[in-house]
């Protein structure tokens, strides 16, 4: 089966086209500057488009780039429009309504409009890519949404209420949602499948470590807590957003600096996090430069970053009553051999025992750990894009 798969953002679209049977991408690319100009980077086996100008004033226009890319003669891989089978859609909001991917109806375009709400700045693009999609490919080919809260719907309510009054959250949801769960789910899966056991079997600590970060603890093939919360800012110190603090600073800061809400949410998601902390970069292949160069903010920006997944690690062993697994995705997770080192180094009293040398890796499905070690620590490169492939043939196919 022949599935698009569609990230939309307020600007731009990635894609891909994934062949379901052999899991091969046969083509990937990104719309970029819609409503701007319009620029095309597209790849298949056959040929490449780098940076093109196509004008896309809206992500009809960026939809309609894509299928003349990937049917196009010279660089395209299928020959028409109808060889797709599907479109699976990248949501970043399910609120408490969608546990799991579901066909695009017109019942589940309203709900998807009331969850954006909740990601005032993700949800709508994530819609006008919908409808972009069925105006441009019409509505004989099913399009299915994927939630990146849903996989952590799972989590019992002790973990994902906040300690605020209860009104809140029977009034405005205000509660632990969780994001990246359709990476958490993928690695997950990937991990048991790594060890021959069953997911049931497994205790298992996701640790997607990106420019946005998050841990989950996944316990027999279900999320029961993640460091994310009510928005992506909660958790971990990332690139530029703070992660978890005291509440009591945000008001504290709104004085001194005189800050509105939009300032200090500005502050909180995009001059914060290791940026924030080493006034180098958000980047951790930067931070590692400047701080071989000498840089101690930078160094200090990265003990932060490591020290605080080690202590999720621990917490939610704690949580879980123990864990099998250890896995770590994304940019910095899946390429970074010496944050993977800092992050579990001193946890052998738990089990956890990297290899130097199986470490040594990167980009690619690895056991890092020593072979008596009790826990084993996996490296796993994510791939959210086939999860929402095969999510989508799924349902396509009930
Ligand atoms: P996003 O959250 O934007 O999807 P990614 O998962 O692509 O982010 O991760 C991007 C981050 O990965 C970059 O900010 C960079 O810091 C980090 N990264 C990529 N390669 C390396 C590397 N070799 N060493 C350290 N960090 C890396």
């Amino acid at each position: 089966m022949k599935i698009l798969v569609i990230n939309a953002g307020s600007s731009s679209l990635k894609y891909q086209l994934i062949e379901t049977d052999t899991n091969e991408v046969l083509a990937k690319g990104l719309c970029e500057r819609i409503g701007i100009d319009g620029k095309l980077n597209h790849k298949t086996a056959k040929g490449e488009l780098k940076g093109a100008d196509v004008p896309m004033k809206n992500h009809a226009d960026a939809i309609k780039a894509v299928i003349e890319s990937i049917t196009s003669p010279e660089y395209g891989c299928i020959s028409s429009l109808s060889e797709i089978d599907a479109v699976g859609h990248r949501v970043v909001h399910g609120s408490e309504t969608f546990s799991g991917s579901v066909r695009i109806t017109d019942a589940v375009m309203k709900s998807l409009d009331e969850c954006s709400e909740l990601a005032p700045l993700h949800n709508p693009p994530n819609i006008v890519g919908i409808n972009a999609c069925k105006e441009v490919m019409g509505e004989s080919i099913p399009q299915v949404g994927v939630f990146d809260t849903a996989f952590h719907q799972t989590m019992p309510k002790k973990a994902y209420l906040y300690g605020l009054p209860y009104e809140y959250y029977e009034k405005y949801k205000v509660r632990k949602f969780g994001f990246h769960g359709t990476s958490h789910r993928y690695v997950s899966a990937r991990a048991a499948a790594m060890l021959g056991k069953d997911p049931s079997e497994l205790k298992i600590i996701t640790c997607h470590l990106g420019n946005g970060s998050s841990i989950a603890a996944v316990d027999g093939g279900v999320s029961v807590d993640t460091t994310m919360g009510f928005t992506p800012l909660e958790g971990l110190v990332m690139g530029t957003r703070s992660g978890s603090m005291d509440p009591a600073i945000v008001t504290f800061l709104m004085e001194k600096e005189g800050l509105d809400t939009a300032g200090v949410n500005n502050v909180l998601n995009k001059k914060s996090g290791v940026l924030g902390v080493s006034g180098v970069s958000s980047d951790f292949r930067d931070l590692e430069a400047a701080f071989a160069e000498g840089n101690e903010r930078a160094g200090l920006a990265i003990e932060m970053f490591a020290y605080q997944v080690k202590k999720y690690i621990g917490s939610f062993a704690a949580a879980m009553g123990g864990v099998d697994a250890v896995v770590f995705t994304a940019g910095v997770g899946e390429n970074s051999a010496s944050m993977r080192a800092k992050c579990v180094e001193g946890l052998e009293f738990m089990g956890i025992k990297i290899d130097p040398e199986k470490n040594n890796t990167r980009g690619k499905e690895a056991d890092i750990s020593t072979d008596d070690a009790r826990v084993r620590t996996l490296v796993i490169p994510t791939n959210e894009e086939l999860m929402i492939a095969l999510d989508t043939k799924e349902i396509i196919g009930k």
